[in-house]
């Protein structure tokens, strides 16, 4: 299939083109490349904005995608505390034109990454699709705004979407070249990595005082090339013609920052210090999911999501870009 991939040049677009190009796709990424890399999209660039209109239009006149993957966002929590303007105008925006350009070329299938964060702080753990969604941030409000025009296009106009809501993705597919590379970083395991290579002098611990056994955030980290196949195989279900679905992508195991620490020890060697910090506005004290709908709905079950494994293939990422550099 030609699949229009929204920000292919980030993080997980950048490791699902390289998935749907070994499965026999014909990705074409769409990126306007203000946090992705070029270097990391392995198919054809066309660079473009979802907020310009007459951009996302061209491109679907051009490429003739028959099936959308929506990446493209600001996804930061604490940025969106920040500066909500942005987040709300980047990705509505971003979503209603990429819609609009999708109705008028009669493309009916969309894969849309979704969020936990949509959730809000969970009465229930692990937490069910069926959890009410109460968002504590504006990221999280943006993300679920666009899940409800999934909803209603699809009422509508005969759209057919799978939501995929990310719990924490991590690792690499350090052989690929491709890994994580957000500037400036702000994500937990990506951060050990540069203390424990001597990048940074010491890790910061975000709230000692939650309500988890430990005091610090629990959260479900599952491998970005886990999330890939999901992918994948939401595709295959929407193309065979399967009816819209909302599933959570995590693998039920969650972590604390501290278990993630001593992990991110084990696996380098390195001290790691780290020092307490306070907790940062907005995260939620635990995020897993309730993971068997995507396993019943997708046949999808994560290989390679063991904190190790993940940890691991970020830390091979690192060093060969840090050899590189
Ligand atoms: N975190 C931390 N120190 C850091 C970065 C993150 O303690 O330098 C915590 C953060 O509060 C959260 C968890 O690690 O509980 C994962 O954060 P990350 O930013 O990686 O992902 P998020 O959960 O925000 O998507």
């Amino acid at each position: 299939m030609r699949i229009l991939v929204t920000g292919g040049a980030g993080y997980i677009g950048s490791h699902v083109i390289w998935q749907l190009l070994e499965h026999g796709h014909t990705p074409i990424c769409f990126d306007n490349l203000t946090t992705g890399h070029a270097d990391a999209v392995r198919c054809l660039l066309v660079e473009g904005d979802l907020c310009r209109r007459e951009q996302i239009l061209a491109a679907f006149a051009e490429h003739r995608p028959e099936a959308v993957i929506h990446f493209a966002a600001r996804s930061l929590v604490s940025e969106s505390v920040r500066d909500p303007r942005r987040y709300f105008r980047d990705n509505l925006l971003g979503a209603l034109n990429l819609l609009d350009a999708m109705e008028a070329h009669g493309v009916r299938s969309i894969v849309f990454s979704s969020t936990a964060a949509t959730y809000g702080v969970p009465s229930k753990v692990p937490i069910p699709e069926d959890h009410p969604q109460i968002p504590v941030n504006p990221y999280g409000d943006s993300k679920l705004c666009i899940e409800r025009m999934l909803i209603s296009y699809g009422r509508a106009y005969g759209l057919r979407s799978a939501i995929l809501r990310y719990f924490n993705a991590a690792g690499a597919a350090p052989e690929q070249g491709l890994g994580e590379r957000h500037h400036p970083e702000t994500h937990l395991i990506p951060l050990l990595l540069e203390v424990a290579s001597g990048a940074r002098p010491r890790a910061q611990i975000f709230g000692r005082d939650y309500a988890t056994a430990d005091g610090t955030c629990i959260r479900d980290y599952i491998h970005v090339l886990d999330l890939g196949e999901a992918h994948l195989a939401a595709l295959a279900h929407l193309a065979a013609g399967g009816e819209s679905l909302a599933l959570n992508l995590g693998t039920g195991t969650g972590y604390s920052v501290l278990e993630v620490l001593a992990a991110a020890r084990e696996v380098t060697g390195a001290e790691i210090p780290a020092e307490d910090c306070p907790a940062r506005e907005g995260d939620p004290p635990i995020l897993v999911a309730a993971a068997d709908r995507a396993r019943a709905r997708l046949g999808w079950t994560p290989t390679c999501s063991d904190l190790t494994s993940i940890i691991r293939s970020a830390w091979e990422f690192h060093r060969v870009r840090a050899e590189r550099a």
